[in-house]
């Protein structure tokens, strides 16, 4: 029994198939989705929430018909609930039992809301998938938001929500905005670009303590809104499966096993070494070496320096690999214009943040995976 389950149904699960079907022509293919649509360009969601436009073509991977050629069997809307390893079965959400040859674990991850009172409320949204994006499109209209967290993706989603007609209140808990992905210096040059833009705060350093129907409750003041969404990072998640090895995500090694034989992970559900990475390449790589494993083939997977970029509130930014001062290297800033390199003790490049003009991201990004 050979067939291949795929659970999930993002660009890992994509390209577990597509991968999966050039290495064995023959084998039995089914991807069992959580959602209601094909596999879509996740990252597009974003752009997707300012208005309420026909939702173009492009956003899907692929069409049906792609996946008919090439015998690719999706079932949207039933998910993977349960694995029984021992048995190779797998239960899913309409009630079924199926069995699997080879099954590979691309559940993604699902957005998280801090832990305060009111966080499941009504008002409160997040932003992660097309049920989420066609609520917001239902739901919010012109009117006053909070965005909770100032991170890449909070920024995106303030940016398309000033674009719907709303005026927007941006909360970030830490004391400047991408602590992670910016050095000081460019942290400032991205708040000051940001705090010009119209209908638009930026509170920095707030502690979040409650959500009420009409404001965001902080340490040291009340922010009025609407609605609140949550931008607050994401967790893995997986189907239930005694003995699975899970630490931040499922545990794979470079073929993407997992700690059970014939149980494959890809995407952001997936460990590699320390890091579950939840970014579009990274999981579309992982997916391409889960699929050729579990049809049989040999590939490896090599992590890549991930990149942050940003195009949004009249902000471009681009960064990628190690901030650290102590670090040699090269620093200008022209107007709103700012580039940064790190470099290594033996001259190669450790890291690179660009602002303004990332004409250069492109060559970086290679520089620093070479
Ligand atoms: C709004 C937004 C913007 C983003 N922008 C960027 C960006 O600019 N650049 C970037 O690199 N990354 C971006 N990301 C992150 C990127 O989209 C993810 O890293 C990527 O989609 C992960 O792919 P995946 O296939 O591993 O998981 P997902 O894309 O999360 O797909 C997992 C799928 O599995 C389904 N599923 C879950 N549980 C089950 C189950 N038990 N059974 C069956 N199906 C299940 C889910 O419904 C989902 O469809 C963005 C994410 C969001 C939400």
């Amino acid at each position: 029994m050979n067939d291949i389950i795929i659970a999930g149904g993002g660009v890992a699960a994509f390209e577990c198939a597509c991968a999966a079907r050039k290495q064995n022509p023959d084998v039995k293919i089914t991807i069992y989705s959580g959602e209601e649509v094909l596999p879509y360009r996740r990252p597009a969601l974003s752009a997707l929430a300012a208005s309420d436009g026909e939702i173009p073509g492009t956003f899907f991977i692929k069409s049906k018909e792609f996946y008919d050629d090439d015998s690719i069997d999706v079932k949207c809307s039933v998910r993977v609930e349960k694995i029984n390893p021992a048995a190779h079965t797998v239960e899913l959400s309409d009630g079924q039992v199926v069995s699997y040859g080879k099954l590979i674990i691309a559940t993604g991850s699902a957005a998280r809301r801090i832990p305060v009172p009111g966080a499941d409320g009504e008002n409160c949204f997040v932003l992660r998938d097309y049920r989420d994006l066609m609520l917001i499109r239902r739901r919010v209209k012109a009117g006053r938001c909070a965005v909770i967290g100032g991170g890449l993706l909070g920024l995106e989603l303030a940016d398309s929500l000033l674009k719907r007609g709303c005026s927007v209140t941006i909360i970030e808990g830490a004391d400047r905005l991408l602590p992670r992905n910016l050095d000081v210096v460019g942290s400032g040059i991205i708040k000051n670009k940001i705090s010009k833009c119209g209908n638009l705060e930026l509170l920095v350093g707030k502690k979040v303590r409650e959500i009420t129907q009409s404001s965001v409750v902080l340490d040291d003041g009340t922010v009025p809104c609407d609605t609140v969404f949550f931008s607050t990072g994401v967790t893995p998640v997986y189907p239930e499966c005694d003995g699975l090895a899970v630490d931040c995500g499922i545990v794979v090694d470079q073929n993407m096993k997992s700690s059970i034989e014939d149980i494959y992970a890809a995407g952001d559900c997936a460990q590699f070494g320390q890091c579950v990475c939840g970014l579009y390449t990274t999981a579309s790589a992982m997916g391409k070496i889960a699929g050729v494993c579990a049809a049989g083939g040999a590939a490896e997977y090599v992590a890549d320096t991930p990149a942050a970029r940003l195009n949004a509130l009249g902000v471009k930014l681009f960064s990628a690999g190690v901030f650290d001062d102590s670090l040699a290297g090269e620093s200008a800033q022209n107007g709103e214009n700012y580039r940064r390199i790190f470099l290594k003790k033996d001259g190669s490049l450790a890291g690179a943040i660009l602002i303004g003009d990332v004409s250069e991201a492109v060559k970086l990004l290679k520089q620093l995976n070479s």
